[in-house]
């Protein structure tokens, strides 16, 4: 069994949480726009391209202006405990919005004046604030305009995001914001894609996988591809038996649209997948009679090569504190059915294409394990854990010993029994976290967590 750790930066300040693409990319990225951004001290970030620019409380758009309420009614300002002003504790809420960026970020223009901390990061909270109204500006996404299938001569390079989108055919991504829009919609598809691939990054060579890891990966890789010179079309793909994803702790994956999840498929041709979405914050579809939401900002968002994020305008922000709240139902489509009758949990089912079924149950794991416990293969299976949180301390569970939170690894309410029974099944883990602190927090968490052997897992 093995159990790969990569470093990603998901979803955190939108930068692309492609475990592979992301450091040869978003370093660059973040080094070049600093450097340009410094030579003009405060009053940099007034190139603004075209009207994106709003400070959160002038912002046209609801879900903007709700979520600069939040941070101003959550937030407190980073001078004041230095300043002396700890003590007044509603005086210290963020209630100025700086100019350069628009976000609440300080008590005071006085407060904002004396921060140079803030300086370090105006830019990205710039550059987040004009992505986002520029999802929301009613402009036809071009980015999200996503391609059909492979033709099975033309390899797909993984070695950079603009290599993968080149090579897959996508629409040419000229700005950097269109960059970012697209990497974060394909972040989840394609860090499943880039590490299971044979063209992957991570290999033996450059010691990024190691030889445990380098097994289990040919294993899977015996399923996902064709022989050396056999063509990798849909014909191939005949008898082959279904790969099985299972995405544990899913919250916004299981919300992605199908359509973009398709694009994981188109990968590989030759192969049928079944996703299973797996966690109590799993996104289920919308009730029967519910009413479909329908965005008037943008003319095409009802075809389905568009993505829903302009669906979020009818919502309130919810802020994202420490648990993040579940994903707002999901689109039901024609032939998305109920599986409670299958896993006795709220779920459902759609086979959405020959090549993609998904299904996503809303329980923890191990309510479920034993109805899949005696089918796994690790030819065939593998799961996926995005940022888990092995090593943060559980929001439910106490140590008897000493009243302190448990570790998540060890939590009976979170992975406690989990992590013990996915090692049972010898099928491949795969665990990405936010930053490398992030991955190393995890991995010394395996050292307390209960029937874990560390001895028996390579990084
Ligand atoms: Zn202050
Ligand atoms: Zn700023």
């Amino acid at each position: 069994m093995s159990l790969l750790l990569r470093s990603t930066a998901r979803n955190v300040l939108k930068y692309s949480a492609h475990p592979t693409l992301a450091s040869n990319i978003g370093c660059q990225r973040i080094g070049c726009y600093r450097s340009f951004l410094n030579l003009f001290g405060k009053s940099k970030a007034t190139h603004s391209e075209g009207g994106l620019f709003f400070p959160f409380s002038q912002s046209p758009f609801p879900a903007v202006r709700a979520r600069g309420d939040a941070i101003r009614s959550l937030a407190p300002c980073p001078v004041c405990p230095s300043d002396g002003h700890a003590h007044k504790v509603n005086l210290s809420l963020v209630k100025y919005e700086c100019p350069d960026c628009g976000w609440p970020s300080h008590c005071s223009k006085e407060h904002w004046e004396m921060d140079e901390e803030h300086n370090k990061y105006c830019s990205r909270l710039r550059q987040v604030n004009e992505d986002d109204h520029d999802l929301r500006s009613g402009r036809k996404m071009h980015e999200f305009q996503l391609p059909g299938p492979q033709a099975y001569e033309e390899a797909i390079s993984f070695s950079n995001w603009d290599l993968f989108w080149y090579t897959r055919g996508f629409p040419s991504m000229d700005t950097e914001r269109s960059r970012r829009h697209a990497s974060k919609l394909l972040t989840y598809p394609l860090t499943i894609g880039s590490v299971l691939h044979q063209n992957s990054g991570l290999t033996l060579n450059n010691q990024r996988v190691t030889l445990e890891g380098s097994r289990s990966l040919a294993a899977l890789r015996t399923i996902l591809h064709v022989p050396p010179g056999a063509p990798d079309t849909e014909e191939a793909g005949v008898l082959k038996p279904q790969i099985r994803i299972f995405i544990l702790g899913a919250r916004a994956e299981s919300s992605l649209p199908p359509h973009v999840w398709e694009q994981l498929c188109m990968l590989f041709p030759s192969c049928n997948f079944h996703l299973f979405f797996i966690g109590p914050q799993v996104s289920l579809p919308k009730q029967v009679n519910q009413p479909v939401p329908q965005s008037s900002s943008s003319p095409l968002s009802n075809t389905t090569q568009q993505t829903e994020v302009n669906a979020e305008e009818a919502s309130e922000y919810v802020p994202n504190i420490y648990e993040p709240p579940t994903p707002k139902p999901i689109a039901r489509l024609k032939r998305t059915r109920s599986s409670i009758q299958l896993y006795g949990v709220p779920s459902y089912t759609i086979p959405y294409s020959p090549q993609l079924t998904i299904t996503g149950i809303q329980a923890n794991y191990s309510e479920v394990h034993p109805q899949f416990q005696e089918t796994f293969d690790p030819y065939t299976d593998a799961f996926f854990l995005f940022s888990p949180g092995f090593g943060f301390p559980s929001m439910a569970s106490l140590s008897e010993l000493d009243g302190k939170p448990l570790l998540q690894i060890a939590s009976p309410s979170e992975w406690g029994a989990v992590v013990p029974a996915m090692l049972a099944t010898r099928c491949a883990i795969f665990v990405t976290g936010f930053s490398p602190v992030d991955v190393e927090r995890d991995i010394r968490s395996l050292e307390v967590a209960p029937d874990v052997m560390v001895g028996g897992c390579r990084f």
